[in-house]
């Protein structure tokens, strides 16, 4: 049954742009890299424990090092893992803060509704809680069917609670990491070569020659490996060219920098493609034995010369053909990097398409110094029932079957379908929201909250009070990484290699892993047979035994290199007969998946929304010492950046009499207004159409006692979504801000009014 679920603060009544830190980039800058114990102690004196870290999803093995009082002293980098190389990032680092944050999530909370009509949150017991939470689960499952559960999961342990709701049956399982992040690369590259490109990304940057950065933040984003991987292509004298509206860290270090207007990157990506086919400067070999649709290719940019995109780019066209030329002289060792966060203007697949082209042309798909192909261990499973088949998924729960090309459940359509139509028979009733602040990494609040209010139940699993878990009916504790074992890590990499996570320490207060509580679920709705293990030690063990290692044996190792599966299967050149996964077989310059689906062939620019007059366009990224929202109350980051600020073009500042510093609230064009107001950096750095902050910042949540009202919010002003045609992503780069410089909150009681 719904209940008024209003947000309630976690609180209980009752009983119960720094500089890159690697070689190229200043070695050690800022000493983001020393270690983060305040009382150093001999490393003799301390017991090393193996892991890999959580604080991003680069997942870098290390050791946590714990003294003998039972305190984690330090973490640092394994140096037989690839991910890493024996150096953790200074979020890494950091992650120490996550356990001693005394912010944590202490104990299960229910949500209640007291005598005076009012909702708190009351401290129950482990059994309290899941005993809740699987009634719940059970009621949904008896009175509409268990396809009515979705799962967002973002996190190692999430993995565990896909396999609960899958062995419940449901289907719903999704992540912001595809709609909002990654997803448009994914289908753009699988729809040209056949497959993905994967986390880590399979660029062979330490190779290359020429690696060319679109809107990227590579160098802010400190996804290490490929970090270090940039640091040295750069020793060896690679060249950088990086496009952006904003001087970034990794323009800093480039040849060239184009100041692209944002939003008309397609068409910089078509005058490339233009000069590379007229000056038959492609791999023609390469291309000829391996492409379909260079000619259809070459009559659909006909038109798109550096002149035409100089009009709309405002890059000059003897830039673009030099960057041109520079890309195919290095060629096949160039990459035109797929990017991470490639959700920006709704034609993001169809950008994407236009990256993988100009790869295709260049030919560094599967050949040194471009994009090599990776391999992971399979470590088997366990044998259980098979899932049960559901009968429904979301898309019975919208209104046209759209996005068809999405290969992950879209997050916002598990949003739409959670709404109720009258026109459908059913909708979504209950969600399970592991490791994501969906407030933060969804865009459009009031639809996440339309869709939260129209819920039977909302659980949080998650080891801080994050915004979202003021909206939850439970919330689940979870302990930090240092704390728990976690399945294996088997990413994909040059080389196959797995990592163990184990804890370094009891986990610290009423906190317990996902593995647990997941288990315990299963019992509690008569799903044992899928977790047919005693403990998690016992899984891992025998998974561990089944491929020639043991649990032990990864104690003392922490990570562990196995053979690659097909040895050849590295670089094309040594599969003269390669069949790509298409439905050609060949790499699709003309995308025959996108054509049978009703879209263009070929990437196709359009023209995007400009911003009105005194509004600038919010462009958002990364720091190199935060994860999105997750780490802005860690101390240890915090100490190191502590809020974020506006950037903002000194005649921009000029018009509004702007100064460095100077604090300011932001509306959108929806006239939603931060609730937090955010410094003011003047700086050449960003082009007088744009503003740009970091991510992560603005938390409405008064329990993070660092984090709370430091600085604002770019999720909350990110009203406005171009939905992407082809694979459902959100588009997120056309939201344009002004400047209040009174605080407006009288004039916010009346915009909500
Ligand atoms: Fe951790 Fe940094 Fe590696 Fe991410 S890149 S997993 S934060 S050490």
């Amino acid at each position: 049954m719904k209940t008024r679920r209003d947000f309630i603060k976690i609180s209980t009544v009752g009983a119960g742009a720094a500089a890159l830190s690697y070689k190229a980039f200043g070695a050690n800058g800022l000493g983001l890299f020393k270690s983060n114990s305040a009382d150093p102690v001999s490393d003799e004196d301390l017991t090393p424990y193996p892991t890999y870290c959580e604080v991003c999803f680069w997942k870098c093995a290390g050791w946590a090092y714990v003294d003998k009082k039972g305190k984690i002293r330090k973490i640092v980098g394994n140096k037989n893992d690839p991910h890493c190389n024996g150096r953790l990032c200074p979020r890494g680092t950091g992650g120490i803060g996550m356990v001693y944050d005394e912010d944590r999530l202490k104990t299960p909370l229910i949500r209640e509704t007291g005598t005076d009509g009012k909702q708190y949150f009351r401290e129950a017991s482990w059994d309290e809680a899941l005993d809740v939470v699987a009634q719940k689960m059970d009621t949904l499952r008896k009175e509409h069917g268990p396809e009515c559960l979705a799962l967002f999961s973002h996190g190692t342990g999430g993995s565990l609670f896909t396999h609960l709701v899958k062995a419940f049956g449901s289907p719903n399982i999704t992540a912001p990491s595809f709609a909002q992040c990654r997803g448009p690369r994914e289908v753009a590259f699988t729809a040209t070569f056949g497959e993905p490109v994967l986390s880590p990304e399979r660029t062979d940057i330490r190779d290359t020659r020429c690696l060319v950065l679109i809107g990227s933040h590579l160098g802010e984003n400190m996804h290490n490996g490929q970090i270090q991987e940039m640091s040295e292509a750069i020793d060896n004298g690679a060249t950088i060219i990086t496009v952006d509206p904003r001087y970034s860290t990794a323009a800093s270090h480039s040849q060239y920098w184009l100041p692209i207007k944002p939003a008309t990157d397609l068409a910089l990506l078509l005058a490339w493609i233009h000069v590379i086919i007229e000056e038959k400067l492609y791999d023609k070999d390469y291309v000829e034995k391996y492409t379909l649709g260079l000619n259809e290719l070459k009559a659909h940019v006909k038109n798109n010369t550096p002149e035409w995109a100089y009009g709309i780019t405002t890059i000059e066209p003897h830039v673009i053909r030099k960057t041109a030329r520079t890309m195919a002289g290095a060629a096949p060792r160039t990459i035109i990097h797929p990017g991470r966060h490639v959700t920006w203007y709704g034609d993001d697949t169809q950008r994407s398409r236009a990256i993988a082209i100009l790869n295709a042309l260049l030919g560094s798909w599967g050949r040194r110094g471009g994009f090599y192909y990776p391999d992971s261990v399979k470590l088997p499973k366990i044998k259980t029932p098979p899932y049960p088949k559901p009968k429904r998924t979301w898309r019975d729960a919208v209104p046209a079957n759209k996005y068809r090309l999405a290969d992950e459940v879209l997050t916002t359509g598990v949003c739409d379908a959670t709404i109720p139509n009258p026109n459908l028979s059913c909708h979504l009733r209950g969600w399970i929201v592991y490791g994501t602040n969906l407030m933060a990494a969804l865009p459009d609040q009031k639809k996440t909250l339309d869709a939260i209010k129209n819920l039977d139940f909302l659980v949080v699993v998650d080891t801080m009070p994050m915004d979202l878990a003021g909206y939850a009916d439970v919330v689940l504790p979870e302990c930090t990484y240092l704390e728990r074992y976690d399945y294996i890590r088997t990413s994909p990499h040059r080389d196959p290699y797995i990592a163990l996570r184990m804890p370094s320490i009891e986990p610290m207060y009423n906190t317990k892993p996902a593995w647990w509580m997941t288990k315990q679920l299963a019992n509690r709705l008569g799903l044992a047979d899928y977790f047919p293990w005693k403990n998690i030690e016992e899984l891992l063990d025998w998974q561990l035994k089944q491929v020639g290692s043991s649990l032990e044996e990864m104690k003392h190792i922490g990570v562990k290199k196995f053979n690659r599966a097909y040895d050849d299967l590295y670089w094309l050149e040594n599969l003269p007969d390669y069949q790509f996964n298409t439905n050609s077989g060949k790499i699709e310059l003309y995308s025959t998946a996108l054509s049978d689906e009703g879209f263009d062939p070929f990437p196709v620019y359009t023209a995007h929304p400009e911003p009105q007059s005194g509004y600038y366009r919010l462009n958002y990224g990364r720091a190199p010492m935060h994860t999105f929202s997750r780490t802005s109350n860690n101390h240890n980051l915090w100490d190191l950046m502590d809020e974020n600020s506006v950037w903002v073009n000194p005649v921009v500042a000029g018009l509004w009499g702007l100064k460095k510093g100077q604090k300011v609230w932001l509306k959108n064009q929806d006239d939603v207004i931060s609730s937090f107001p955010v410094k003011v950096r003047v700086t050449e750095r960003i082009r007088s159409d744009s503003v740009y902050m970091v991510h992560g910042f603005g938390h409405t949540n008064k329990k993070l006692s660092r984090a709370y009202s430091r600085g604002a919010s770019d999720s909350e002003l990110i009203t406005h979504v171009d939905m992407d045609p082809v694979m459902g992503g959100t588009g997120m780069r056309s939201n344009f801000v002004t400047f209040l410089l009174e605080d407006p909150a009288l004039k916010r009681k009346e915009v909500k009014a």
